[in-house]
């Protein structure tokens, strides 16, 4: 930060800014969480000086001697972190990677099914806002009154579309989604499958979830959620498939130009942390950590949607305290606990506004919280959720928990 300062006051004072504002936190935005400093270094170096369209020993440009090497040790490690045969690190982000996928899968007006948006699914799975869901043609599945997949709905819808191509995976579901039966499933209606774990990626590498690599045709995931690593995403698949659908010429040159090969050597550093065996420990305690949090709003009498969770994330259903979850998150945002609106199933409230937030436990688990702070997070969520005049409360709550475990930047 002192080298920006030398240069530009105005960002780096706005750097700084930003690390207290983390620091002085609690960050249960799901999707995100802190990277190690090794992560964060490598990020930052002269690799990002580097043009290296192309892939290892194949580049369009010269001097990519280094830079091949740090794309293979991410490949290699990225292939032995989650036991399969092909591994593309280049997309830029998650949206990128489905993107290729599809690219690489399907043509123009080809059906594809994913979870409906307003049940927990992303965008990027056909939704109407999206590439997705305008250059192919979307169906969608969701999940019943009690929160859950009902995978007899999804055969049922699947068999009535016919979809080329079924997308399993979400960005605010909190149960397991069992891969098994979606492969059977794309099997009966001759679909492919691609599993999007960008949320649960962590907990598949740290043995918390089970992996959809046996089943899904093609696997793609986010780096920078649960995986703890740089924002980024990654393909992977089988050397069967990989040659079958050509994902690396779906990447560069079908979507991208140059790799940034910063965040490819911090994919590499994260995927070696995640091979060690103290991250099964993380991945661990993040679900402990979800499950203590979810128990203790359940026990203060706020509604949580399936009744509890079996990852790193939770959707508080807030219709019973009269409260929507663009209130939610600007109350909590007071008190410096930072959260975001999220509908819920069958949300009676337009998308700008819900009725609920999505809570996740990746962050705090890696600033080193345990379940017993996450039933301190829980007391003060719900008295600035229940108690008039509690804000001070909560936020002495909040600073105490900040300040046991201080955020290293
Ligand atoms: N897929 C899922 C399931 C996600 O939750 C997200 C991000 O929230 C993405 C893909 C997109 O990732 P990115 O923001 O890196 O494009």
């Amino acid at each position: 930060i002192d080298d920006v300062a030398k240069t530009d006051k105005d960002i780096a004072d706005l750097i700084q800014a930003e690390l207290a504002r983390q620091n002085s936190h609690i960050e249960l935005i799901a999707s995100e969480n802190w990277v190690s400093k090794a992560v964060m270094a490598a990020m930052g170096s002269p690799l990002t000086n580097k043009y290296a369209e192309g892939y290892p020993g194949k580049r369009f440009y010269g001097g990519c001697s280094c830079v091949d090497e740090v794309e293979t040790l991410a490949i290699e490690r990225a292939k032995e972190l989650f036991g399969c045969e092909y591994a593309n690190v280049q997309p830029h982000s998650g949206a990128q990677a489905n993107m290729a996928v599809f690219f690489a899968m399907l043509q123009p007006g080809d059906t594809v099914m994913g979870m409906n948006l307003d049940h927990g699914g992303h965008l990027t799975h056909g939704s109407a806002a999206n590439m997705s869901g305008t250059y192919f043609k979307p169906v969608y599945y969701g999940v019943n009154d009690d929160g859950v997949i009902d995978y007899e709905e999804v055969r049922r819808i699947a068999i009535e579309n016919k979809p080329k191509l079924i997308v399993a995976g979400a960005s605010a579901y909190a149960r397991v989604i069992d891969f098994k039966k979606f492969r059977e499933i794309a099997d009966e209606v001759g679909a492919y499958l691609m599993v999007d774990m960008a949320h649960i990626a962590g907990l598949v590498a740290g043995g918390q979830h089970p992996s959809p690599i046996p089943y899904a045709d093609v696997v793609t995931t986010t780096t920078h959620k649960t995986l703890r690593g740089p924002r980024g995403g990654l393909i992977l698949s089988s050397a069967e498939n990989a040659k079958k659908f050509n994902f690396n010429k779906a990447v560069f040159p079908g979507i991208q130009g140059g790799p940034l090969m910063h965040v490819i050597a911090a994919k590499a550093v994260c995927f070696k942390e995640a091979l060690q065996p103290e991250f099964k420990e993380y991945a661990k305690m993040i679900v402990e950590n979800a499950q203590a949090l979810c128990k203790g709003l359940q026990k203060r009498g706020i509604d949580i949607v399936s009744g509890g969770t079996d990852n790193h994330l939770m959707l508080v259903d807030l219709r019973s305290l009269g409260v929507t979850g663009k209130q939610m998150e600007n109350l909590l945002d007071e008190v410096n606990i930072t959260c975001n609106k999220n509908a819920i199933p069958n949300d009676p409230q337009s998308p700008f506004v819900t009725s609920g937030v999505r809570l996740g436990t990746a962050a705090v688990t890696s600033r080193g919280m345990k379940p017993e702070d996450m039933d301190k997070i829980a007391e003060a969520i719900a008295m600035t959720l229940k108690e008039e005049g509690s804000q001070e409360k909560a936020k002495a709550i909040v600073k105490e928990l900040t300040d046991k475990y201080p955020l290293v930047g």
